[in-house]
């Protein structure tokens, strides 16, 4: 069984990127304004997550790696109403069986925090009082020991750093409100932006000035289509060496091939060629309308009224550009 388990694990966790942006989405639900992250070669030996948020009671400290242990399906008689990123209780339970994960906790009712260390699972040893701020920190040591497999496929620490830099600056950029900080261990700091900044000045951050500065604001709301959307998107006088887009839905980021598609197809009029735009969307739908049900890992999201909807956008983005380049 616990093979069993192992290969899920692996599947819902194909990279430290992935285990990285569930346990960021942790911190986001327990109201963390300020988030840490320390990494030691890509990922695969050392992911430390450190947030100020609401903390880990101690009593359920035992069973926080266990299988479809959440504390948050309570909330959830209506699944329509799901504003947390986690409802599953699966990631914790997952990387615990693909690496040493070790949790130190405290909450403000707490007088110390408590250290417990997880395996395939469980607990393993005793929970320790220790000393420790109010929030949570989690260490994740050697992703993948037990699955050699996965660990060949992935290419090297550069890269997985990489998607991790990814995660940390889209996260950061959407939640504006919260400080994120991303370092190498003993080396770098990557990425930090403070508490309670903004979506252009992170972006700016993140990206630079040249993309900042350019930025145009959308907003759209349609409620026949139970959709709204925020964000910001390059205008077209400058081009840029490397575009990306940046695409949140309901506050999970995501992407969309057929969204990707449609966006760059609305560039490709405007832009010179060779250059690329760059393009943070957040798409709020009606819950109903997403399936919440895709594997973690399919990134790739699946909604209903695609084409109405990303005709919409479509217009937004081509409205914004025209007006302000003519
Ligand atoms: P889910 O997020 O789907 O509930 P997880 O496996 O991601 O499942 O987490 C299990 C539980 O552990 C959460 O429901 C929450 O109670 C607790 N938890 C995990 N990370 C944190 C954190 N950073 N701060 C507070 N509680 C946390
Ligand atoms: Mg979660």
């Amino acid at each position: 069984e616990e093979v069993v388990n192992r290969i899920a694990a692996g599947e819902i966790v194909q990279r430290p990127a992935n285990a990285l942006k569930e346990l960021i989405e942790n911190s986001l639900d327990a109201h963390s304004t300020n988030i840490i992250i320390t990494v030691k070669a890509g990922g695969l030996k050392y992911i430390q997550i450190q947030d100020n948020g609401t903390g880990i009671r101690h009593d359920n400290l035992d069973i926080v790696c266990e299988r479809f242990t959440t504390s948050k399906l309570s909330q959830y008689e209506d699944l329509q109403a799901i504003s947390t990123y986690g409802f599953r209780g699966e990631a914790l339970a997952s990387i615990s069986h693909i690496a040493h994960l070790t949790i130190l906790t405290k909450t403000a009712n707490d007088k110390c925090a408590y250290k417990a260390s997880y395996e395939n699972g469980k607990l393993i040893g005793p929970i320790k009082p220790c000393a420790g701020n109010n929030g949570t920190q989690i260490t994740i040591e050697d992703l993948f020991y037990n699955v050699p497999a996965r660990k060949r496929a992935l290419r090297s620490p550069t890269e997985e750093y990489a998607h991790m830099m990814e995660v940390v600056g889209g996260y950061a950029i959407h939640n504006s409100a919260v400080g994120f900080t991303l370092k190498k261990f003993a080396e770098s700091t990557d990425i930090k932006t403070p508490i309670k900044s903004s979506v252009i000045e992170n972006v700016r951050i993140i990206h630079g000035n040249s993309i900042a500065r350019e930025l145009l604001e959308i907003h759209l709301v349609e409620p026949t289509l139970r959709m709204s959307l925020h964000g910001y998107i390059t205008n077209v006088n400058y081009s840029h060496k490397k575009g990306a887009m940046l695409l949140f839905i309901n506050h999970r980021l995501v992407d969309s091939s057929s969204i990707r598609k449609a966006v760059d197809c609305v560039y490709a009029t405007y832009l010179p060629k060779n250059a690329h735009s760059y393009v943070y969307l957040s798409l709020e739908l009606d819950p109903k309308n997403v399936d919440v049900n895709v594997h973690p890992t399919k990134h790739e999201v699946q909604f209903l009224y695609e084409e109405q909807i990303i005709d919409k956008l479509k217009t937004a983005i081509e409205s914004k550009l025209l007006s302000c380049n003519t």
